[in-house]
């Protein structure tokens, strides 16, 4: 195990300023420059790991406005967890000293459409393989739908809030990760690691808390919104 070398208070109030300074025109770029590249070619030691949705819209170290080195990433559509993203998360964790994960889905989610269209009575057409990876963004479509709709099992797109089932999913997502590791969970029992489920507001380039587990003080959006 490799220690933190900050608190998930320190990594989380590091990483929201950075995307503060994006949302208001004002990025710093640090950590981009040929100093920066060369003090990095035996080590990294990036105090935050972000998971997310592979949308082009989310260039993470963007956003966050930071550089190289500063945030370990995996992506998938519609941020999904599987076996490499459990794997990435802890090692991280375990090997980086990583004392925060940022779960980051978005507004306008592609693949948070598809799951929809795949929940639809008359779903379209597509690959075994998106097919698989879009079944777990499923129950968030059925719970959202089922709570406001009784004539039919089938959720139709024009009649659901497509962000407000990414946001279901993206609570999911942070759980799921929990329940997949045990030494993640182990380490946000112990207070050194934290995790926080963020949605991107692509207009505003906003990344909005609204669910964390583990010992981080911030102001959470409700689920509900
Ligand atoms: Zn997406």
């Amino acid at each position: 195990m490799t220690a933190p070398r900050v608190t998930p208070q320190q990594a989380w109030d590091a990483f929201a300023a950075g995307n503060e300074r994006f949302v208001n025109g004002a990025s710093a770029h640090p950590n981009q420059d040929v100093e920066r590249r060369s003090e990095l070619v035996n080590s990294q030691t990036p105090d935050v790991a972000l998971f997310g949705c592979s949308d082009s819209r989310l260039a993470a170290e963007i956003i966050f406005d930071c550089g190289l080195g500063d945030l370990f990433i995996a992506r998938n559509m519609g941020h999904v967890v599987a076996e490499s993203i459990t794997a990435s998360m802890e090692y991280a964790v375990t090997a980086l000293g990583s004392a925060l994960i940022v779960v980051l889905a978005h507004d306008s989610c592609g693949a948070v459409a598809a799951a929809i269209d795949q929940s639809s009575r008359a779903p379209s057409e597509t690959t075994a393989s998106v097919r698989h990876t879009l079944a777990p963004i499923q129950p968030s479509v059925q719970q959202l739908w089922l709570r406001d709709n009784t004539d039919t099992p089938y959720a139709d797109a024009a009649r659901i809030d497509a962000n407000a089932v990414g946001r279901l999913h993206l609570a999911a997502t942070v759980n799921e990760l929990l329940r997949a590791s045990r030494v993640i969970s182990d380490a946000v029992d112990r207070g050194t690691v934290a995790i926080v489920g963020c949605q991107y507001r692509l207009t505003e380039g906003r990344a909005v808390p609204y669910t964390v587990v583990g010992p981080v003080e911030l102001e959470l959006a409700s689920l509900d919104d």
